[in-house]
C-alpha cells in the first residue's frame, strides 16, 4: 500500500521546531546564559497555551462541558494559536471524530491501534485525511461562535503573532529579543506541542483501565502532570461530557481547577458533571468482568461466579437505592421540606451500602 503524500510544511515546521529546541536552546543557554524572567516566561506560555487547549479547544469547544464568556473564550482563541495545534475549529472536528470512532484506523484521525508513533505525530505529517475537511460538518454548532471562526479565519496571522511578535516584543522589553524567542517561543512550543501529543499516543497505551476496556483510554496520574490534567484519559473517554477529567480532589487536573475558578468569578457557567452513580457503577461493571475472567478458569469456577454474580447485584441495588434517596432528599431540601425521616432514610440506606462495598472488596481481594 503506498503511503499518502506528505505534508511538507508539517514535516519542516516539526523538525525545525524540533532541533531548534534541542540544539540552539542549550547553546545560547551555555553561551549567554538566561534569566529568571525567561524562564519565568517559559512557564507562563506554556500554561496559557496547554490550557487553552485542554479547556479551551477540548472541554469546552469539543465536547461543550461547560459554557464560557467571550473574554475567556477569546483568550483561549488567543492561546490556541499561541499552541500551533491548527484552529479551534478544525481541532475539534478532529477530536469528535476521534471520541465517536476511537481506535478505529479508517476513521479515528489518531487512532492508537495505529501505533505510538502514528497517534503522537505521525498522523499530522500526511494527508491521511485530506477528504474530511472540506464543510466541517460535525462543528456546525462552533460554526455559530464568532470568536472561533475569527480565529479559524486568520490563524495563520495570530500564530505568527503569538509566537514570535509577542515573545520578541516582550524580550525586547527586556533587552534580550532572542532569550526570549528561543525560550517562550521555541522551546514553550516544542514542550508543548509533544506533551498534549501524549494524550492522543501515551494517554492510550499507558496506565489502568478503571471504568472501561471497551477502547484504549488509560488513567494515569503521571501523565496527568504533563497535560495539564488530561492523563485521566479512560475517565474521559467514557464520560466525555464532564468538564472534569481527574475527579477525586487530589488528582492533578489545572484545567478543571481553571473553569471551577471561571465560575466562581462568573466567567463560565453550567458545568456539567456526571452523576456519581453512574461512575460507581461503571467501575463496579469494570470490577465484575475483571474478576469473572479471572475465576472462570478455577476449577469450582461455575459455583464463584455464581457467587460474585449475587454479591455483585446485591451492591448495584444497594447503590441505586442510596442514590434514588440521596436525589429524594435533595429535591425535598430544594423545597424546603427535609425531614429527620428522610435524612435518616439516606444515612440508613448509605451504611448499607458501604457494608456492601466492603463485602464486595474483600470478595474481590479473595480472588486477587
Ligand atoms: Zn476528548
Ligand atoms: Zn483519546
Amino acid at each position: 500500500m503506498t503511503k499518502p503524500p506528505l505534508i511538507w510544511t508539517n514535516v519542516a515546521l516539526f523538525t525545525i521546531t524540533f532541533l531548534g529546541a534541542a540544539i540552539l536552546v542549550p547553546w545560547y543557554g551555555l553561551t549567554y546564559g538566561y534569566g529568571i524572567l525567561e524562564w519565568l516566561a517559559f512557564i507562563g506560555f506554556a500554561f496559557a497555551s496547554g490550557l487553552s487547549i485542554t479547556a479551551g479547544y477540548h472541554r469546552l469547544w469539543s465536547h461543550k462541558t461547560y459554557k464560557a464568556k467571550a473574554p475567556v473564550r477569546f483568550l483561549y482563541a488567543l492561546g490556541g494559536a499561541l499552541a500551533l495545534q491548527n484552529s479551534a475549529l478544525h481541532w475539534s472536528s478532529d477530536h469528535r471524530v476521534h471520541h465517536k470512532h476511537v481506535d478505529n484506523n479508517d476513521k479515528d484521525p489518531y487512532s492508537a491501534k495505529m501505533g505510538f508513533w502514528y497517534s503522537h505525530i505521525g498522523w499530522m505529517l500526511r494527508e491521511y485525511q485530506a477528504q474530511r475537511y472540506h464543510d466541517y460538518k460535525n462543528v456546525r454548532d462552533l460554526q455559530n461562535d464568532k470568536i472561533v471562526m475569527w480565529q479559524h479565519k486568520h490563524y495563520l496571522a495570530l500564530a505568527l503573532i503569538m509566537n514570535i511578535g509577542l515573545p520578541a516584543f516582550i524580550g525586547w522589553l527586556n533587552g534580550d529579543m532572542l532569550a526570549m524567542l528561543l525560550m517562550a517561543g521555541l522551546l514553550r512550543l516544542v514542550v508543548v506541542h509533544h506533551c498534549t501529543f501524549f494524550i492522543n499516543s501515551l494517554a492510550h497505551v499507558w496506565g489502568s483501565q478503571p471504568y472501561t476496556d471497551k477502547n484504549t483510554a488509560r488513567d494515569n496520574g503521571v501523565i496527568a502532570l504533563l497535560t495539564y490534567g488530561e492523563g485521566y484519559h479512560n475517565f474521559h473517554h467514557i464520560f466525555e461530557n464532564d468538564y472534569r477529567n481527574g475527579i477525586r480532589w487530589w488528582q492533578y487536573d489545572p484545567t478543571k481547577w481553571l473553569i471551577k475558578a471561571l465560575s466562581w468569578g462568573g466567567l463560565a457557567k453550567d458545568l456539567r458533571v456526571t452523576p456519581q452513580e453512574r461512575i460507581e457503577s461503571a467501575k463496579l461493571q469494570m470490577q465484575l468482568k475483571r474478576t469473572q475472567n479471572r475465576i472462570a478458569l478455577l476449577p469450582n469456577g461455575d459455583e464463584l461466579l455464581e457467587k460474585l454474580q449475587a454479591e455483585y447485584e446485591l451492591l448495584k441495588r444497594h447503590l441505586a437505592d442510596y442514590y434514588l434517596a440521596k436525589k429524594e432528599l435533595l429535591e425535598a431540601k430544594r423545597q424546603q421540606l427535609a425531614n429527620q425521616h428522610l435524612m435518616q432514610k439516606v444515612d440508613e440506606l448509605k451504611l448499607r451500602f458501604q457494608t456492601q462495598q466492603k463485602n464486595w472488596q474483600l470478595l474481590m481481594a479473595s480472588y486477587a
